[in-house]
């Protein structure tokens, strides 16, 4: 895709709403503000120099269900939204998807672990079932079937699950929100915020603007933005997710759709897992390795035989010499205590007005739609008197 969005500095003019950060969150929101208060004013502003170049395209581009989330937390209902959005978003787009389906299988040969692994698989059922969606208990016969290549004691297949091209996707919406009057700023790298009366002040690498609301969607410089305003916020860590992709060609396509492990809890993440993606790689992975900093990622790679051993119960097949290193990602949770994490989103101050989101990690991408529809209702009083 040729992509083109205008490019120019803004110095001194004020804008109803800045929105720092271009990923898919940033970007649906400025679309979802200027479709619903075409009269507002709208900035984007991203550090690099083009949109979606850090967590929005380092993923495992699923559109989830929300299977694997508490019902009443806002990513599975954030995920739930986006599980039916996003989907007719892409077909009427024309954005590279397809349904995959998704099985989530119980593979453990280990007498102690099998046991756990099915009570989880019920527990999914139940949580499928307390969120709506729609699934199917599958025997071995059942999963051997659709999946010759998978090996399990007992699976559930989401039929409606699907994978998308992540960068397809943040493309249309910036081009969405561009043609609905959003003007992204590209390598303007916002270096302070200030309040300066009634409006923030937000001087960057490119131009200083004068904003009456700010929207923080900087990802993993989310929490060092809400700094730069002077506004607390929840801790948060930073989590990497190695990928490996599938070399040999007989392997690759031996699996047709997405196959997950039953997840164990008290374990990072969702396991690692197998993903097809929409230009026919087979990936495997995320795995979950805490940060003490981001840069810590360029210190230290994951061996295959990691990948190999963690796929090996259901994935037989698979040999380290298979496998090529693809590429990793980071996202940032929230420190939490014994509840499972939540996305944070915050009306952190009015006049001037002023939105976290922060711990945007899986489900952001399926979730976008539904953060993007919530922060617009947040700040809409704002622009309704403006
Ligand atoms: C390994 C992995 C796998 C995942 N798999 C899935 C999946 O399959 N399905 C799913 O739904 N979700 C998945 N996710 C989660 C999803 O990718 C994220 O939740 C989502 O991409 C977050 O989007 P974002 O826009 O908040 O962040 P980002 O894409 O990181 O965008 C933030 C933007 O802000 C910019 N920025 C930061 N600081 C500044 C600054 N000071 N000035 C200007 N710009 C700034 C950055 O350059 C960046 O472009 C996964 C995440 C990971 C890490």
């Amino acid at each position: 895709m040729i992509f083109q969005v205008r490019e120019y500095t803004m110095t001194g003019q004020l804008v109803d709403v800045v929105v720092v950060g271009a990923g898919v969150v940033g970007c649906a929101i400025a679309r979802a503000i200027t479709t619903a208060f075409p009269m507002a004013s709208v900035a984007v502003l991203e550090r690099h120099s083009a949109p979606g170049t850090e967590t929005s395209t380092s993923n495992s581009g699923v559109i989830h269900s929300g299977i694997h989330l508490p019902p009443d937390s806002m990513k599975a209902r954030f995920a739930q939204i986006g599980a039916k959005v996003v989907p007719e978003y892409c077909r009427a787009r024309d954005i590279p998807h397809r349904v995959s389906g998704m099985h989530i299988v119980a593979a453990s040969r280990d007498v102690f672990y099998l046991p756990r692994e099915l009570a989880n698989l019920r527990s999914l059922r139940q949580n499928a079932r307390a969120c709506g969606i729609t699934i199917a208990m599958r025997t071995p016969w059942h999963v051997q079937r659709h999946e010759p290549a998978i090996r399990c004691l007992m699976g559930i297949w989401i039929p409606s699950v699907v994978i998308v091209d992540s960068g397809a996707l943040v493309h249309a919406l910036v081009d969405d929100a561009a043609d609905h009057g959003a003007v992204f700023l590209f390598n303007h790298d916002v270096l302070s915020i200030v309040c300066d009366g009634p409006v923030y002040s937000v001087e960057t690498t490119g131009s200083t603007l004068r904003a009456r609301v700010v929207v923080n969607a900087a990802g993993l410089g989310a929490a060092h933005l809400s700094d730069l305003a002077g506004l607390a916020h929840p801790d948060i860590v930073y989590i990497r997710g190695e990928y490996y992709e599938v070399i040999d060609a007989a392997l690759r396509e031996s699996v047709r759709g997405l196959v997950y492990p039953v997840y164990r809890p008290q374990h990072p993440g969702l396991g690692i897992h197998l993903t097809p993606t929409i230009d026919g790689r087979l990936l495997l992975g995320p795995n979950a390795v805490p940060l003490a900093s981001i840069e810590d990622r360029l210190l230290h790679r994951t061996p295959p035989e990691v990948f190999v051993q963690a796929v090996k119960p259901f994935f037989p097949a698979c040999r380290a010499a298979h496998l090529r290193y693809a590429y990793d990602g980071i996202r940032t949770t929230i420190v939490h205590g014994p509840s499972s994490s939540d996305f944070y989103l915050a009306l952190e101050r009015r006049n001037p007005w002023f939105v976290n989101c922060l711990g945007i990690e899986s489900p952001g991408l399926t979730a976008s739609f539904g953060i993007a529809s919530a922060v617009r209702e947040m700040i809409a009083p704002a622009l309704l008197r403006s």
